[in-house]
């Protein structure tokens, strides 16, 4: 097919040819047809978290954080105050986002390998009236670990708080059903475990909530309330609209439906990133996480201590082999992280470790365990 690498980052990925051929035609932003595309696309999302009679999906132009910060932005308003629950790199992007766009937040801070712990957030909640919002990531991919995101809707629901969930690396492949989780709005985008390219957000967001959105966003681009309306009254984006990431996200949905929806590509993840850590593993590598936390998403690994390790030539290396890797975000540790997400089949995964195995022979590295 082709000899392009194949991605294991958490997004960009490695799409299908399916998905790359939708991108073949140009389409005009006013036409029928793309429009139709929009409102299928629209549909499909919502049912994917059992939202249909529930939520409203808006699409959004730009990466994920820019959907993250629109959220923000139209959800809360001017006087509101977000509790966001930290424990890892997107978590601290929330509250950034709140800072940089003037809304009050309040942070409550785990190690980035600890879980956030709904009783913490019962107990803030209780302790502070003033709090309109909770803003949780589901699987923050800074390390792979995977939030507790039924027992925070509880929680947040128990106090009237509106929760605002950051699902961009779980949408699709983690069960999410706002029928059993009261969520106020759901985030996610096209070139993550849907497996489109990257260009566009979606929010889902409960009906009633959205509609008293209206002059909360500190934004005009951004504002998803406008974008909501724009679109119900026109069909059409406000502004231009991302056409071929659009009409690839509409022909990668048909296949995730094809392949049997939310349960099988959870199952397809959970396999790669069962044979990518017993594969490192087997080499001697360690994982940053326990089993029990890590979401089937990203795997973190800890860099070996060994002095001939540098992450810029293993990075090359594995790269020369077919395989491209990503960085670790972690401040304390020396780490790398390995994506299970992506269309490269299961020899994809047999294959990277089969790449580092030969890489870490090349460059010498005796000592893969981390330094204790
Ligand atoms: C990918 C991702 C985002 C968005 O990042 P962008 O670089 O803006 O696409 C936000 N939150 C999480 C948890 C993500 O994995």
């Amino acid at each position: 097919m082709t000899n392009d690498p194949i991605l294991l980052t958490p997004g960009p990925l490695t799409t299908s040819r399916r998905t790359k051929e939708a991108m073949l035609r140009d389409w005009g932003s006013w036409d029928v047809d793309f429009n139709r595309i929009t409102g299928r696309i629209r549909e499909s999302l919502v049912k994917i978290i059992h939202a249909e009679n529930t939520h409203e999906c808006v699409p959004l132009q730009g990466s994920g954080t820019f959907a993250v910060e629109a959220a923000i932005g139209t959800l809360v308003p001017k006087n509101g105050h977000v509790l966001v629950p930290v424990n890892g790199a997107y978590c601290q992007r929330i509250a950034k986002i709140c800072k940089t766009i003037g809304r009050r937040h309040s942070t409550l801070d785990y190690a980035e390998s600890a879980q956030v712990r709904a009783e913490d957030i019962d107990r803030k909640l209780a302790a502070d009236p003033s709090i309109t919002h909770v803003a949780l990531v589901h699987c923050e991919t800074g390390t792979g670990i995977l939030n507790p995101l039924e027992d925070v809707a509880r929680v947040a629901a128990k106090h009237g708080k509106g929760l605002i969930v950051d699902a961009m690396s779980s949408f699709g492949a983690i069960d999410i059903d706002v029928r059993k989780q009261p969520i106020d709005a759901i985030i996610g985008a096209s070139g993550k475990c849907l497996e489109g390219v990257p260009g566009m957000g979606f929010i889902l967001i409960r009906r009633p909530v959205l509609e008293k959105c209206e002059g909360n966003s500190p934004s005009l681009a951004m504002d998803l309330y406008g974008q909501w309306i724009y679109m119900g009254k026109t069909t059409q984006w406000r502004f231009t609209p991302p056409t071929h990431v659009v009409a690839a996200l509409d022909e990668a949905i048909r296949q995730f439906e094809e392949e049997g929806g939310q349960p099988a590509r959870g199952a397809r993840y959970a396999k790669n990133c069962e044979q990518l850590i017993s594969g490192m593993q087997a080499l001697g590598f360690q994982s940053f996480l326990p089993r029990a936390l890590q979401a089937p998403i990203i795997v973190t690994f800890h860099a070996p201590a060994d002095p001939a390790y540098d992450f810029k030539r293993f990075y090359d290396e594995v790269k020369q082999r077919g395989y491209i890797l990503y960085p670790g975000k972690l401040t304390q540790v020396e780490t790398f992280r390995v994506g299970c997400m992506g269309h490269f089949g299961p020899e994809g995964m047999n294959g990277a470790v089969a790449a580092i195995a030969d890489t870490v022979k090349a460059m010498g590295i005796k000592r893969i365990a981390a330094a204790a």
